[in-house]
């Protein structure tokens, strides 16, 4: 006879009261949806950006009825040192830290026979090392209590994204740290996994400028069928790896791309 398994999860509401979260990019887009949704959960959030000003919007954007809250905190998560800073003052804010929702990053566009070494080596920096950076400098206190990171990758780390060499090698390099990360880390509590979004509303994408000869018919084929995202449905995404919902996805690249490699 089959057999009723009882629902042992909690129903939704505040998944992550008493959780301390390091979320980098919040003053803009992805970043600062995600500040903003996991402080709506319950956590203290401490929003990294270089942006002050805009992190000073996603502090004022926070709802009255949010359970937690965000700080801002300026700081250059390709810098050793201040990221380093960032995490003290994530530690001492919330009482530890157990999320760290790696989100910043820059894309830049161009033929690859254009691109620069300069070019090349400021966007691995800002996405890739950078990511390594924060999760080397907040491991040891993830595995203290446990924890979760979130990197951010890219469609552009698993299907050609023309013009955009360094940007898809940045993210190529970003999936295989969080596969690292989750093997390495497995066992002592610590889960890592990766948003890969496709196309999402923000000042990257309305920024974004593709060579003026750029074929059409190649940018086309990343595009998703239903239309680009939105940072909130990205950020829900965050919330689920962030809490114990997620907690027995690790390793996972997840792709939010609107059914773009359907
Ligand atoms: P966004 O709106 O441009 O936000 C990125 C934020 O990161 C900005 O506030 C930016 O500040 C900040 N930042 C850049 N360099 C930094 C540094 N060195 N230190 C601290 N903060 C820094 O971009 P988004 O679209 O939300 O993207 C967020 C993440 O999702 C990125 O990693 C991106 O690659 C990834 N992603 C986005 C899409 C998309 O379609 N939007 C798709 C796939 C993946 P400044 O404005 O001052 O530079």
């Amino acid at each position: 006879m089959a057999e009723l398994v009882p629902l042992t999860t909690p129903l939704p509401g505040p998944r992550l009261t008493g959780r301390s979260a390091l979320v980098t990019g919040g003053a803009s887009g992805i970043g600062a949806a995600t500040a903003l949704r996991l402080a709506a959960e319950g956590a203290t959030v401490l929003a990294v950006d270089l942006d002050g000003e805009g992190l000073g919007r996603t502090v004022a954007a926070l709802p009255a009825e949010a359970t937690g809250g965000i700080t801002p905190h300026v700081a250059d998560v390709s810098d050793e040192d201040a990221v380093a800073g960032a995490v003290a003052v994530a530690v001492e804010g919330g009482g530890g830290l157990h999320v760290v929702a790696n989100i910043a990053g820059i894309l830049r566009a161009a033929h690859t026979t254009e691109h620069s070494l300069q070019m090349w080596d400021q966007v691995i920096r800002v996405n890739l090392t950078s990511t390594f950076l924060v999760c080397r400098a907040a491991l040891p206190h993830l595995l203290t209590g446990g924890g979760a990171i979130i990197n951010s990758a890219s469609t552009s780390a698993s299907f050609g994204h023309p013009w955009m060499a360094a940007y898809a090698a940045s993210k190529g390099g970003v999936a295989a740290l969080t596969h690292t990360l989750a093997v390495e880390y497995a066992k002592r509590g610590v889960r890592v996994n990766a948003i890969a979004p496709g196309s999402v509303r923000t000042s990257m994408t309305k920024g974004l400028d593709f060579p003026a000869d750029a074929d059409f018919d190649l940018i086309a084929r990343i595009m998703s069928p239903i239309g680009p995202g939105d940072p909130a449905s990205v950020a829900a995404v965050v919330a689920l790896l962030a809490s114990d919902d997620g907690a027995h996805i690790s390793g996972e690249i997840i792709r939010i791309d609107g059914g773009t490699h359907a």
